[in-house]
């Protein structure tokens, strides 16, 4: 099959022949459709990165496709033809998180994000049956590729143990940050401010269920006070940047919680005696579980959540390396999938 390896940071993607994945006991193979490209993918493959893939791995995560081939004891519940989107991880399938829906804690899961299973920057992948799920027949591959993004919404929500009324700030107007105002805002939240550095994602941030947008400087603990009466009692910090730590503990109100829902490859300063004197909980977040995986699917198909405002066209294998990089640069752009 063709995809887009990873072979040194710094260096774009290169398009090769590889083996086409074989899927063992528990997976299905797919045709891959489409590819979300992550922020983290971009991440991880800079040279500034602490963490690189493996060199051959062929990352993405965020993908929908179509069975193509079933591997042992899957037959039961899947054919060829079916169409899924699946958790990027293939846990043991028997440890205590695996049976809970929680892959990611499988202490050998193997995931598609960090490169160790064969992603989706590929023609063809090999996913855990367990951790997948069926599209609806009204969904789009663009909407099946969506699901993972909003699964990560849903999750930090979750974490945030958000109640009815709540008044939230999401620092970050990435996908992560649109998909969590998404979520909130089904949640019962009274107040949603997101808040970047640059308002270019201001009225996607609207239309994504943000009451408002607001620029993260010096005034923003100000700003949000006016709109909501009173400071954010819940901050999501979704930007993955040094910083936010210390950021989020001037903002949050007393007794307030973040959610640290941004995946930070780099060192963190952190001053505690603010966060000390408000009693301030911190709660870190990563991906999703099965059943909120299977949750986003739903919301999406039941048109409770549209994804498709964020959409920023497709592109080919061989277009990938070269708008990959751009990507890097081009903040304009939201999501960009990958057609293979
Ligand atoms: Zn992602
Ligand atoms: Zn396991």
């Amino acid at each position: 099959m063709r995809a887009a390896v990873f072979e040194q940071a710094g260096r774009p993607l290169a398009i090769r022949d590889v083996p086409t994945p074989e899927p063992g006991p528990g997976e299905l193979l797919i045709r891959v459709h489409r590819c979300g490209i992550c922020g983290t993918d971009l991440h991880m493959t800079d040279a500034h990165s602490c963490f690189n893939p493996a060199s051959g791995a062929i990352i993405g995560h965020e993908f929908a496709g179509e069975v193509v081939a079933l591997g042992e004891g899957t037959h039961g519940s899947w054919k060829e033809g079916d169409r899924l989107a699946a958790l990027p991880y293939i846990g043991c399938g028997h440890c205590l998180p695996c049976l809970a829906g929680d892959p990611t804690q499988c202490a050998t899961a193997r995931s598609q994000p960090s490169g160790e299973a064969s992603g989706g920057y590929a023609e063809y992948s090999a996913v855990s049956a367990m951790n997948s799920v069926k599209l609806s027949s009204g969904l789009s591959w663009e909407e099946g590729a969506f699901v993972e993004p909003i699964a990560v919404g849903i999750h930090a929500v979750a974490k945030a143990a958000m109640h009815v009324g709540a008044k939230l700030l999401i620092i970050g107007a990435g996908p992560v940050g649109l998909a969590v105002a998404a979520c909130a805002k089904l949640g019962g939240a009274q107040t949603i401010v997101v808040a970047a550095r640059t308002d270019r994602r201001a009225d996607l941030a609207v239309t994504m269920g943000a009451d408002a947008f607001m620029i993260a400087d010096e005034k923003l603990g100000e700003n949000f006070a006016r709109l909501a009466g009173g400071a954010p009692e819940i901050v999501v910090e979704c930007a993955g940047a040094p910083g936010m730590m210390d950021l989020a503990a001037g903002l949050a109100a007393p007794r307030g919680r973040v959610v640290m829902a941004g995946a930070c490859l780099q060192t963190e300063t952190f001053l505690p005696i603010v966060a000390t004197m408000k009693e301030l909980t911190y709660q870190f977040a990563v991906c999703y579980t099965r059943q909120e995986f299977a949750l986003a699917e739903k919301l999406i198909a039941g048109r409770r959540i549209d994804p498709m405002p964020m959409f920023d066209g497709t592109v080919s294998l061989d277009e990938l390396p070269a708008r990959f990089e751009e990507l890097r640069t081009d903040k304009q752009a939201c999501k960009v999938m990958l057609t293979p």
